[in-house]
């Protein structure tokens, strides 16, 4: 039996795509890819380019140029349709329905408890809650138990953990690192770069639209001080 975490497609790719806005490209030239069991981190600062990149690659704005494969066939298709191929997307707006229950939440997505407590068994106790009422750290949990529990094949998140606590960051990021060694593709916009470096395989940094480093968390994992000074602040 072929191991995912050993699979090395490359299951979203951008090829010289440019993305942006109207006439506006605040993306350039980006070449990514992500291989199915790999955490790839996506830092920057203010401005750079990650959320408009985030949501070109999910189809939720068209991109401007360039292409974007999904296991390695080339996709204009808009969000819905890669969200029924496989792919999930969360961003920091936590699109979680606010009066409707935790497990309301699961049920219109189509996701079985089972399936969306498997990465957050701690939402157990809150199911019947409404989700308005919760931290914004369950809130956050709920948003990601949702997209993982549809089991998808690529994960995108933006700045899943903004504003949260350490350990909710710890926790949230824990499940994404326990999704990809499932053999989910994942690609994160994060903040928190020391945390980030933690559970990424490979690094992207942003700077005006542009990729200006790149290379294994291993690697950069030594250098949080000087990658902050240089290419975030
Ligand atoms: P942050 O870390 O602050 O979220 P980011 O790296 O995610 O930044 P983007 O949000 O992708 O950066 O923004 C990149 C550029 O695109 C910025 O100059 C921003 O002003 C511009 N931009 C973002 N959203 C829109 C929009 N809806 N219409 C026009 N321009 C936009």
């Amino acid at each position: 039996m072929i191991s995912l975490t050993t699979d090395t497609r490359r299951v979203l790719e951008s090829r010289v795509l440019q993305a942006g806005y109207g006439s506006s490209v605040v993306v350039r030239d980006l070449d990514l890819h992500v291989v199915a069991g790999e955490v790839v981190a996506l830092l920057g600062p203010n401005g750079a380019g990650k959320t408009t990149t985030i949501l070109t690659l999910a189809g939720a704005i068209p991109s401007l140029g360039g292409q974007v494969l999904i296991d390695g066939r080339v996709t204009v298709d808009p969000l819905h349709r890669r969200v029924r191929h496989g792919l999930a997307l969360v961003t920091e707006r936590r699109a979680v329905l606010m009066r409707l229950s935790v497990a309301q939440n699961f049920s219109v997505a189509g996701i079985s408890e089972t399936k969306a407590l498997a990465s957050f068994p701690e939402l157990a106790e809150h199911m019947r809650r409404k989700v308005g009422d919760l931290s914004g750290g369950q809130q956050q949990m709920v948003a990601l138990a949702r997209a993982l529990g549809s089991e998808p094949s690529i994960l995108l998140a933006d700045e899943l953990s903004l504003g949260l606590s350490p350990l909710l960051v710890d926790r949230l990021l824990g499940a994404v690192r326990q999704a990809a060694d499932n053999g989910v593709a994942a690609l994160l916009v994060e903040q928190h770069v020391r945390k980030v470096l933690a559970i990424a395989d490979r690094v992207l940094v942003m700077r005006r639209g542009r990729v200006v480093l790149s290379g294994t968390a291993e690697e950069l994992r030594g250098q949080t001080d000087a990658i902050q000074d240089s290419y975030l602040s």
